[in-house]
């Protein structure tokens, strides 16, 4: 009996790698539902699987911020249950807060947490039914942390954290499985799609010169911390197909330990001004020794 796995945000980055890789397995342990919210977009991972996918590949239309969307997926697939249900898609959102626009802002919490929220409610009434499944969300070290110029990224994260933290409570008793896959900085598109107010460079233009200095030097510190410690989407697979097969994965896995000497500082000074010194000592004092920078 196979294992019946359906991924949000298939069509490029973790999602992509993470369907072609458990399509592929040699062993065919695994049924694929790729979804992807634009079908026109299945090219590169049909190219991905090159015919090793005879039976363990479906790829279907989902729009996670689409009701009906949602509801049509769903109702294709549940007539064969769906044993790990894979919540990844997602967007980014960079900029100083004031010049997110509320647009911008509105389809971050569209896609990340009413996305997430809308995927986990088409699929967890079945494996309640049935007692069993896994839930995987593609999290960050963003939904732990707050990042300077991510707010708003953050905060939807950080929602989902909440999100999850909760329903793992009571999904316990109905031995459904809750697991927040941690990543840092992943080598994936996802910079290039993330949702940038500095492509409306008049949005930058009223801003304060600080806050633009800031910035500018913040974008650097990004471009060298991707370019330091990002990890390749492979490495970061392991982590879910860990999680995928684990009879009792955890509630939190992380595919890195670099930002965890940050993340302590929570627990250790929990009124959190340690944090924000040593976060801000991370991102704006480049140049300083690299065992300074965590
Ligand atoms: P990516 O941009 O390649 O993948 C995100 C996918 O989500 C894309 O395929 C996009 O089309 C899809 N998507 C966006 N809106 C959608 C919608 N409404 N319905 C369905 N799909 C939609 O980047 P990625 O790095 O593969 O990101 C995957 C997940 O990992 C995201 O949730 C992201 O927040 C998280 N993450 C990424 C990084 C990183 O550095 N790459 C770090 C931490 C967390």
């Amino acid at each position: 009996e196979r294992t019946v796995v359906l991924i949000t945000g298939c069509s490029s980055g973790i999602g992509l790698g993470l369907a072609v890789r458990l399509a592929s397995d040699l062993s065919r342990r695994f049924k694929v539902y790729a979804t992807m919210r634009d079908l026109a977009k299945k090219e590169r991972l049909l190219a991905s699987v090159r015919g090793c996918h005879a039976g363990t590949l479906e790829i279907l239309q989902l729009d996670v911020t689409d009701p009906l969307s949602l509801a049509a997926a769903a109702q294709q697939v549940l007539e064969q249950h769906v044993d790990v249900l894979v919540c990844n898609a997602g967007v980014g959102l960079m900029g100083p807060l004031e010049t997110c626009s509320h647009q911008a802002m509105k389809t971050i919490f569209d896609v990340n947490v009413f996305g997430t929220i809308g995927t986990i409610q088409a699929f967890l009434p079945s494996m309640k039914r049935r007692k069993a499944g896994k839930i995987i969300v593609s999290s960050s070290v963003g939904a732990l942390q707050g990042i300077p110029f991510n707010a708003v990224y953050c905060a939807s994260k950080f929602a989902v954290e909440g999100l999850c933290e909760s329903l793992a409570v009571t999904l316990q008793q109905f031995n459904v499985h809750v697991t927040l896959i941690e990543c840092g900085p992943v080598n994936t598109s996802f910079l290039a799609n993330l949702q940038s107010t500095a492509a409306e460079g008049s949005a930058l233009q009223g801003l304060d010169p600080q806050t633009r200095a800031l910035y500018s030097q913040y974008l650097q510190h990004c471009q060298s911390l991707f370019h330091d410690v990002a990890q390749d989407t492979e490495e970061v697979l392991q982590v879910f197909l860990e999680a995928i097969c684990a009879p009792c994965p955890p509630l939190r896995s992380f595919t890195t330990q670099f930002f965890m000497p940050l993340a302590r500082l929570k627990l250790t000074s929990p009124d959190g001004s340690e944090y924000v010194r040593a976060m801000h000592k991370f991102v704006f004092s480049a140049g300083e020794a690299q065992g300074d920078r965590a």
